[in-house]
């Protein structure tokens, strides 16, 4: 059992920016400025112009429900919107259009991995609300001189997730974020690598003190940061005798710290009152419809993949943490074994994506099922086919062409066990010497097995395989203990090997 020694209370307030949609929630600016100048996919609606009227985007609308139904939300019957009232540039007509009773869902949860085993992390409610635009401060927000707003972002569609206060420590709170973005990305309503589309406001008090709220944390790895320098700062001020307000605070990304903003404001100073240029919605019965055409998400997917391919419950995980990855993955498992292809996938192909910044798209299918075939017809090592995935992530071409271009073309593991035995039994003094603590006798052992396997085996694993055999009686490695040893005498030497490696050479003739 967790026992929560700080009593560290974190709640998150997840704002996802629906930017798969075309245009924005409440006017018909195109959504794709993500490369374009400042203030250039603006118009009176968004800009907040005197008597422009908004009108609501039905795709909006039901990618919310969406996002309700994914988070086991109970999605309204009727939904309204409300007018935020506070004054500041980013909102030039000083209020937000959210949603504050008679939100669009509420009451839903989502499974993560707590300190101590699943965790379940309610969901409050995943309102839509329209985006600010966004300020641009000149080096750090308490030192710039001026502010540069750019309204392009301005009238985007969002959707805030709230949570309960169920996050116990920093490393929850990550992986609750984690989880989040999974899920709505399987939903295909935005895409997670574009700028600002998952920004987090995080909710944090210890000891059953006043929370503090951190505002507007732009990664993920951020929020983590955030909260650790939040707990250690509330348990100072708590060690020195103070208290801790409530109050809005700012986390400098480049200091890793947070600052004081404001002291925090309650929900009755923003005046929140119904917006009246936007209609109650009646969306009644759009649930059922929606809920018909939800993917089949992470978690029963992950279920799906451990059962019907047997593999590993932290491949399936790791292998739907992502829609694309998931499909790619099944789509290999269906022409190549499926738990080589889990491996191959997960521990090697996504670890090199990683690396290279880079996502499953860059990526060939075919080359994927060409590498998993070359290995089950034993025609490259597993060294090798790790250098091929390298080469077509950094070079592209083929696998046919790297494999002709490096010389890949390896022969196949039995035959350089085979090698490495004839190699021992031509020279049995220099196996006797290794044994007997003269490590370098090993280098003309290799040397002799690259020449009967004409260059074409790896010198690491000749290495490997000549180093088992000597070592371990055996190969493959298997643990010591279970290897009865014995002593053979090929020539004048003797060499210490294990039974079935005597037997085999009995059998090959050779003693
Ligand atoms: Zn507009
Ligand atoms: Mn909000």
């Amino acid at each position: 059992m967790y026992d929560n020694p700080d009593g560290v209370m974190i709640g998150l307030e997840v704002h996802v920016q629906l930017n798969k949609l075309k245009t924005k929630v409440f006017c018909g600016c195109v959504t794709d400025y993500h490369n374009d100048p400042p203030n250039s996919h603006v118009c009176p609606v968004c800009l907040g112009l005197p008597g422009s009227m908004p009108v609501i985007n039905k795709k909006a609308v039901e990618a919310a429900i969406k996002i309700g139904l994914a988070l086991n939300c109970k999605v309204e019957e009727h939904t309204q919107f409300y007018r935020k009232n506070y004054y500041y540039p980013d909102l030039p007509k000083g209020f937000q259009i959210t949603q504050y009773d008679f939100p669009i869902s509420s009451g839903g949860y989502v499974m993560i991995e707590g300190e101590d085993g699943e965790l379940r992390v309610g969901i409050t409610r995943a309102h839509m609300e329209e985006d600010p635009g966004r300020l641009v401060h000149e080096g750090t927000i308490d030192k710039s001189k001026y502010t540069l707003i750019d309204y392009n972002r301005s009238g985007m569609a969002l959707i805030e997730i709230v949570s309960d206060p169920d996050m116990r420590s920093p490393k929850e709170a990550r992986r609750y974020l984690d989880k989040l973005r999974n899920i709505v990305g399987y939903l295909d309503v935005f895409d997670g690598n574009l700028e600002g589309a998952m920004r987090v406001d995080a909710n944090i008090s210890i000891m059953g003190g006043q929370r503090a709220e951190i505002k507007n944390i732009s990664s993920f790895k951020g929020a983590e940061r955030a909260l650790l320098f939040e707990i250690v700062r509330q348990k100072n001020v708590l060690r020195r005798g103070g208290v801790v307000v409530q109050e809005t605070r700012h986390f400098d990304e480049a200091r890793e710290i947070t600052l004081s903003m404001r002291t925090k404001e309650e929900a009755h100073d923003y005046r929140y009152f119904p917006e009246p240029d936007l209609v109650p919605l009646k969306i009644s019965g759009w649930a059922p419809a929606i809920k018909e055409t939800l993917p089949e998400l992470p978690d029963a997917r992950r279920m799906r993949f451990v059962e019907q391919y047997g593999i590993k419950d932290d491949h399936a995980k790791a292998l739907t943490s992502e829609l694309k990855l998931a499909i790619f993955y099944e789509d290999v498992a269906k022409k190549a074994d499926p738990k080589t292809a889990a491996v191959w996938v997960c521990d090697v192909l996504k670890g090199e994506l990683n690396y290279r910044d880079l996502t499953v798209e860059a990526f060939k299918k075919e080359h994927m099922l060409s590498v998993l075939e070359l290995l089950a017809g034993r025609k490259i090592t597993e060294d090798g086919a790790v250098d091929i995935i390298r080469t077509l992530l950094d070079k592209g071409g083929s696998p046919e062409e790297i494999i002709k271009e490096k010389g890949l073309v390896i022969v196949a593991g039995d035959i350089v066990e085979t090698a490495a035995l004839e190699a021992i039994v031509e020279n049995p003094q220099a196996a006797a010497d290794y044994q007997a603590g003269k490590v370098k006798a090993l280098n003309s052992l290799v040397g002799v097995v690259m020449k009967k396997t004409k260059g074409g085996a790896d010198a690491r694993k000749v290495r490997e395989v000549l180093i088992a055999i000597l070592s371990d009686g055996f190969y493959p490695p298997i643990e010591r203990e279970k290897i009865e040893k014995t002593i053979i005498k090929i020539g004048d030497v003797m060499v210490e090997v294990s039974k079935p490696i005597a037997n085999l050479l009995k059998k090959m003739g050779y003693v």
